[in-house]
Parts: C-alpha cells; sequence; structure tokens
C-alpha cells in the first residue's frame, strides 16, 4: 500500500505569549501549499492538543477555534489535495501519546521507502492508523529509547533510516524542531519575533508576521526553537542537495525567498530565458494567472512585446488539476479562466503559463482564446516538459498522466492545438534559477532521481558507469 502522496506546509513556533493568532495567520500564508486540510497541535502546559479538519485553514480555524489555542509552543499544517485520499484520516499534525509523553508532527514531502518500513515493522507485529509516510516517521521516533533525553540524537537516529523528501516540525513534549532531509527537497526557514522563534515553509511568513528572517534551515540540519533562542545541530548532509525546481516554478508563492533565490525573481528570469530560446512574433503576452504571471512578465520584458491581461480569473473556484476526471477538469478550467475580449480579439497571442501536465489546462484555453477571437495563439512554458513522476511529494505521479510523455513538442503543440509551442531547456531553468545544477531536483524533467528509486535511474549513474 502506498501512502498518499503531497506537498504540504508546516510551521512551527515556540513563544513567550500565546501562539495562536500568529499560528493562525502563518498556516493562511502557506494556504496555497494546501487546501484539503489544516491542523494545528499546541502545548498547553500539561499535554498536547491538537485541533484539525478538512477545509481552508479559516474554516477549520472558526473564532472559537482558534480563542481555544492556549499554548506557547506548536506545529500547524495544511495539507494538499489528492483525488480519491481521505481527508480526516490524513490531516495533520499527527500525535501519539508515549511512556515518556507526547510528541507531534507535521510533514512536508514524501518518504520513499515508506512501504518498506512499513512492511518491515507490520511483521514485527506494529500496527499503523493510517496510511500516511508520516505516521511511519513520528512511530520511528517514538521508538528511540532516549526520545525525551536527547531529541536531537533521536531525531538524527529517525533520519538516518528514512529517504526521501521530508520538512518537518515536531514537537517532542513542549520542545519544538525542524528538521529538513540531507537534501533538501522541501523548504523550511526560521524566523524571529520580539516573542521568540518560529520555523516555516516559506520566507513569506516571516514578512507577513512582520519578523526577522533568521535562516533557511539546511539540508541534513535539526533546529530546536525556544523563546529566546535557535540551537542548529550541525549539519550531517555532505553531499549534493537537490532543491525541488517545480517550488519555484509553481509551487511556492512569488514572494518567498528560499535557499537564496527569490521565486519571482526566478520566474522572470524564466520568462527572459524562454524569450530568447523560444522567440515568436506576436502582438502581445498574456500569462496564465495565478502562476504564470511572472513567467509572462520576464517573456515580455526580454521580447518587447507588450504585456497585457488576458483573463479573468475566478479566485473562488477549486483547483481543476486535482478533480478525478478530465471531463470535470475540463469543466472547471472555464470556470476558473475567462478571456478578457479585448485583449484576444484579433491579435497574435503569446500565452505563457508555468507547466504542463497533463495539457488539460492549455487545450481548453487555446481553445477559449480562439474563441473570443485571437488569430494566432502561441504557447510558451516556463518548465522542461514533465515526463517522470515525483516521488518527493509534488503531486505528479504516473507516466501515463503527462501529455510529454512520447509526444514531440510538435505534436503536443498538435494536441493542445497551439499555433506553436515552446518549452524552457533544462539548461535555461538551471540559469534562472543560478544554483548549480547538481544541487536541484530536476527528475520530473530529466528521468533522473537524487537518490535510489527503484527502478528509475540516478542522476550520478552514468557517471558512476564510467568510472568503475
Ligand atoms: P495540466 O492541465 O497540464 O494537467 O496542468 C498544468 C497546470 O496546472 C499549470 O497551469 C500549472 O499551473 C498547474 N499545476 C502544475 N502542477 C500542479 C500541481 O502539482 N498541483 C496543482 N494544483 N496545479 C498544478
Ligand atoms: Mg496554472
Amino acid at each position: 500500500m502506498s501512502g498518499p502522496k503531497h506537498s504540504c506546509g508546516v510551521v512551527g513556533f515556540a513563544l513567550n505569549t500565546n501562539i495562536a493568532p500568529y499560528i493562525f495567520k502563518a498556516l493562511r500564508v502557506i494556504q496555497h501549499r494546501g487546501q484539503e486540510s489544516a491542523g494545528v497541535s499546541y502545548h498547553d502546559g500539561e499535554t498536547i492538543e491538537t485541533i484539525k479538519g478538512p477545509g481552508l485553514v479559516h474554516e477549520v480555524f472558526l473564532p472559537e477555534k482558534i480563542m481555544a489555542i492556549d499554548g506557547k509552543v506548536g506545529i500547524g499544517h495544511v495539507r494538499y489535495s489528492t483525488a480519491g485520499s481521505k481527508a480526516s484520516m490524513n490531516s495533520q499534525p499527527i500525535t501519539v501519546d508515549t511512556l515518556h509523553g507526547q510528541m507531534a508532527l507535521a510533514h512536508n514531502g514524501d518518504i520513499t521507502n515508506a512501504d518498506e518500513l512499513r512492511n518491515e515493522y507490520l511483521k514485527k507485529g506494529w500496527a499503523f492508523l493510517t496510511d500516511s509516510d508520516s505516521e511511519i516517521i513520528l512511530r520511528l521516533l517514538s521508538k528511540e529509547p532516549n526520545c525525551f533525553h536527547d531529541p536531537v540524537k533521536a531525531i538524527k537516529n529517525v533520519t538516518s533510516i528514512i529517504d526521501g523528501a521530508y520538512s518537518l516540525t515536531i514537537m517532542i513534549g513542549d520542545r519544538v524542531f525542524g528538521v529538513r532531509d540531507p537534501y533538501g527537497f522541501r523548504p523550511l526557514c526560521v524566523g524571529k519575533l520580539p516573542e521568540g522563534y518560529f520555523l516555516a515553509s516559506e520566507s513569506a511568513v516571516v514578512d507577513v508576521l512582520q519578523g526577522e528572517f533568521v535562516c533557511d534551515v539546511a539540508p541534513g540540519e535539526v533546529v530546536e526553537i525556544t523563546p529566546e533562542s535557535i540551537k542548529i545541530a550541525p549539519s550531517r548532509s555532505a553531499g549534493n542537495k537537490a532543491h525541488c525546481m517545480f517550488e519555484w516554478v509553481y509551487f511556492a508563492r512569488p514572494d518567498s525567498i528560499m535557499d537564496g533565490r527569490e521565486t519571482y525573481q526566478v520566474r522572470r528570469n524564466i520568462g527572459a530565458i524562454l524569450a530568447q530560446e523560444c522567440p515568436v512574433d506576436a502582438d502581445v503576452v498574456i500569462p496564465v494567472p495565478d502562476s504564470g504571471r511572472a513567467h509572462g512578465l520576464g517573456f515580455a520584458e526580454a521580447s518587447g512585446i507588450s504585456y497585457e491581461e488576458g483573463f479573468m480569473k475566478n479566485r473562488h473556484v477549486e483547483r481543476t488539476f486535482i478533480l478525478p476526471d478530465q471531463k470535470q477538469r475540463e469543466g472547471a478550467v472555464s470556470l476558473k479562466l475567462n478571456p478578457i475580449k479585448s485583449t484576444i480579439k484579433g491579435r497574435r497571442l503569446v500565452v505563457v503559463d508555468d507547466s504542463i501536465v497533463r495539457g488539460t489546462t492549455l487545450r481548453k484555453l487555446v481553445q477559449m482564446l480562439r474563441k473570443a477571437g485571437a488569430t494566432e495563439v502561441h504557447v510558451r512554458i516556463g518548465c522542461p516538459p514533465i515526463i517522470s513522476p515525483c516521488y518527493y511529494g509534488v503531486d505528479m505521479k504516473s507516466r501515463d498522466q503527462f501529455v510529454a510523455t512520447n509526444r514531440s513538442v510538435e505534436e503536443i503543440a498538435e494536441l493542445i492545438t497551439a499555433d506553436s509551442l515552446g518549452y524552457i531547456s533544462k539548461e535555461g531553468l538551471v540559469k534562472a534559477l543560478d544554483l548549480p545544477e547538481n544541487d536541484l531536483c530536476l527528475a520530473c524533467v530529466t528521468g533522473k532521481y537524487p537518490t535510489n528509486i527503484p527502478g528509475e535511474s540516478h542522476r550520478f549513474q552514468s557517471r558512476l558507469d564510467s568510472e568503475f
């Protein structure tokens, strides 16, 4: 059995005052990282209490629920929607009682050896309450004999067993820890307030809380926060990192800075490089809102073609990406996006979007634009063709979903009915990020994985082959 795949958002607080208003706000800032469920675990001085449930942060945390939060330390989570999974069962944080005390955990990422570990421990007689890989982490931690005496050591013991992607916030009793996997797939940073310290998936939380950015949690690091201090356990990650490029391309907020790179700026760079790599003669650049906006702006700036709003986006509509069947997804696209006629009619368009996964969105949009009177529709994409599944927490799971599997760019252009189609190259993307290629996870566009995934090739495999 494989656990639900998800990318999520996590936070953690250690303050000298009630965390309630802070953690509620923080979770709302990272709402884009997960809309299926939200939750908070806090230590009230005696025990760990948890409030969680399906829905958006402000739906789960109605005023009386926020007022019920009464603790100076706590962690929180927003969970990303994945079709078919059970929201109530998998909402986080998850908590356990042990002989020595209580623990809570919030997880962003996917553990790649979760099935193996689960089977190993099932054979030893363990029982699991959920199919979530996060439960495995928490149970492994609770099995550590010294967990409450030497939490950092216990956490490090567990991280030596689990593989894959994890940015975690953990409460062990009333102590709060942040953990990032040795590759740094998912982001995690530390912020400071006059009232104490906090952890968050994205730095936008620091801005909104009017805090001070302290640092990114480095890959492999375990950080303990208290109201007065942060204690960083030295990093054990010696080798290359594998920051997920899709965080910048699509997932993160434009105003977040992760590992030294601001999402907005990276997207603008992508657009500019795309304009050089795949130029086109056109009258107007229109982005697919919201995630294609900065890419589109960069394209317009570099090409000299004017940038205009071509779509009205209805922000109250659920995400189309996760709907279970194709017909529903197509229907939802037109509910979400509608062309603005004066931008479109009689003009040659460059439509810029962040990524193509199944091709549903763009096929539908191109058709809508033609109906609205566009004379030509050229599509430009800020991410190379997605051809390989993500095992590290983005909901792109199987090759048969991807429109780019076994199709040339020309064939995809035909399928989405565009006059032309251009993707940024992998090299262009790496340049836009301005990080060493070997410190990025590009697996979904190269098919080469930064960690061992059975049946998939490793990113350094060719080098190893030639050396031995
Ligand atoms: P497609 O329609 O090609 O399957 O999906 C591509 C569109 O979905 C792009 O506009 C992109 O912004 C968005 N997208 C890409 N990856 C994800 C994801 O993991 N989750 C969600 N909700 N949207 C995504
Ligand atoms: Mg989009």
